[in-house]
């Protein structure tokens, strides 16, 4: 329950005296129907008495009610929209706020993401936010009418009580069932908008394997089994309601019956009183019978607010230690060794990267290159052995705090549908001749001269060659006064000239330790590297300068030669 408290927070936040309002004005709202009960009442009484006066002065009354009923009516569907309209843009943004600031958040969770922003958004704005005035309104309403009944008759509301009973029962009933189909129809809806990603993304593949096929398939059984589960939910909805309209038809007749039984027999009710009373029991009919499904919705969008919040929770790292300002000088592992869930990758792995020198990861694919490189950026506290930058341990250094020290050049770009200097900078702030040094060092310049400032590259860079995405990536840690700098086969959609250029700019940012995934061989740029570390099964194999490891004749040897 607590985990869920934060995001429910957030659609209160400087929206409190809308929220009151909108309480305030629904509960007015409903409260209105009484007066028309008594204002009927009243009309009766004085057409009963054949007094002329009376009714006109019931005609007065009526038109002056009605105005006062409508004026609220007005107020309240101003304050209605603008409550929920603050409330909902407040939630998506501590959603998204709760997503950006999580680790690595998107990757394989954009499905979740994306249904708790929109379609999880609508079913809590209309049951969670719209079901609790409903709910609070609908409680006054019959708390109002029950005083009224009290007031006419008490052993007629006794009856009326126990009757009304059987609708609480009902909600307790099937409330929780209601909720677990919620969170499915939820959870079913995250799988279809993921599989709809992977399609549209992996189009082009696709289409060159004739696969529409095998992905329409994947397809249809994703959109039927939401349906499936939708259709589920309305089962269990439908029933409820069936219930709910039973229950309050029984009620009505049972205490309709009471009346009638204590009018015959004389027991203190007139036949005036069981006007009244049929008028009431008319109108809280309404409100008894949707209570428990209002109440059991509510209880299941609630589940979605702490579903959207423990998946922003599971993702979030627990803040954690900064590293001193300045760079980082020496990173160290010490006998680490790092699983994937039961297959090792890593295995005994010591090694020290020192300020400002080269390191260069050679190996076999599947080595385990890439999860030495994530390890250094903590991107995985589950090893064993102990990494340290600058002897402060790893494990309690924040994310946050080391991404300013580390720049990566991935393998992977993201690139924005933004222009080229927009995709270097992030949208963010630099001085001018930094911007453009990273540009012309990243070989981004003659590019931009090319095709013009305003150029776009397209949703995910799709306007871009991968080598152009890949000069965005470097040209970002240019631009990033990091200390230290690691780059995963970074060159590996480069044509050779451009490569060994941009390889030779980032040798030359001897400012940086830098630690270079690569898998070209070539003697040249491996000659440039202070230090070779040579990979094998997820151990260090060898050590050494290219000189040194050529001169052994061992494993680096022998790479070396099959790659030439
Ligand atoms: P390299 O970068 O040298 O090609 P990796 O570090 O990517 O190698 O992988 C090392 C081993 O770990 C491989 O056997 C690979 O299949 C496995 N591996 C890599 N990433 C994951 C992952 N996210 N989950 C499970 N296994 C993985
Ligand atoms: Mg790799």
């Amino acid at each position: 329950m607590k985990t869920a408290e934060n995001l429910k927070r957030s659609f209160y936040e400087q929206n409190r005296i809308r929220y009151c309002l909108f309480l305030a004005l629904t509960i007015c709202d409903g409260l209105a129907n009484l007066v028309v009960s008594v204002l009927l009442k009243e009309i009766t009484d004085a057409a009963t008495a054949g007094s002329l006066e009376r009714i006109g002065g019931m005609c007065l009354r009526t038109v002056e009610a009605l105005a006062v009923i409508s004026a609220m009516s007005v107020a309240l569907y101003h304050v209605r929209s603008s409550f929920l309209r603050h409330a909902v843009t407040g939630y998506r943004k501590r959603v998204m706020v709760g997503l950006l600031g999580s680790w690595r958040a998107s990757e394989g969770k954009s499905g979740s993401g994306l249904s708790s922003l929109t379609n999880d958004v609508s079913v809590i704005e209309d049951d969670y936010l719209q079901g609790a005035a409903q709910i609070v309104s609908n409680l006054f309403f019959l708390a109002a009418a029950l005083c009224l009944m009290l007031w006419y008759s008490p052993v007629l509301t006794a009856a009326s009580l126990l009757l009304m009973l059987l609708p609480i029962i009902i909600s307790a009933l099937f409330g929780g069932k209601l909720e677990k189909e919620f969170q499915a129809v939820s959870d079913e809806n995250a799988k279809f908008v993921k599989r709809i990603q992977d399609i549209l993304r992996g189009f082009p593949v696709i289409k060159s394997f004739h696969a529409q096929e095998a992905a329409l398939k994947l397809y249809v059984g994703h959109n039927q089994s939401l349906e499936q589960a939708k259709y589920r939910r309305n089962i269990v909805d439908g029933r409820i309601n069936l219930w709910s309209v039973l229950g309050s038809v029984t009620t009505q007749f049972g205490i309709f019956l009471t009346g009638g039984y204590l009018a015959a027999t004389g027991k203190g009710i007139t036949i005036g009183v069981l006007i009244v009373f049929v008028s009431l029991l008319g109108q809280i009919a309404g409100p008894i019978g949707q209570l428990p499904g209002l109440i059991a919705r509510r209880r299941a969008a609630g589940g979605l607010i702490r579903k959207a919040q423990e998946t922003l929770l599971a993702e979030k790292r627990e803040p954690k230690g900064g590293l001193a300002p300045g760079s980082i000088g020496t990173i160290s592992l010490k006998n680490v060794s790092f699983d994937y869930d039961g297959h090792r990758a890593l295995e005994d792995v010591s090694l020290r990267f020192e300020q400002g020198k080269s390191y260069a990861i050679v190996g076999e694919s599947g080595s385990g290159k890439t999860t030495l490189l994530r390890l250094i950026m903590a991107c995985y506290d589950q090893y064993s052995g102990l990494i340290t930058y600058d002897d402060v341990d790893a494990r309690a250094v924040d994310m946050e705090a080391l991404v300013d020290h580390i720049s990566e050049i991935q393998q992977n770009v993201f690139i924005f549908d933004a222009t080229i200097r927009e995709n270097v900078t992030m949208f963010q702030e630099f001085p001018e001749e930094k911007v453009s040094e990273a540009l012309e060092k990243a070989g981004l310049g003659e590019l931009i001269r090319h095709r013009g400032e305003g150029y776009l590259c397209g949703e995910d860079g799709c306007n871009l060659s991968g080598g152009e995405k890949q000069r965005i990536s470097i040209a970002r840690c240019f631009l990033k006064d990091a200390s230290v700098l690691l780059a995963d086969e970074a060159t590996a959609a480069l044509d050779a000239e451009t490569s060994s250029h941009i390889m030779s700019e980032i040798l030359g940012m001897e400012q940086m330790t830098r630690i270079i995934v690569s898998h070209k061989m070539n003697p040249g740029l491996l000659g440039q590297y202070d230090r070779i570390i040579v990979m094998k099964n997820g151990k260090m194999r060898e050590t050494g300068t290219f000189e040194e490891l050529m001169e052994q004749k061992t494993y680096f040897y022998s790479l070396y030669n099959v790659a030439n």
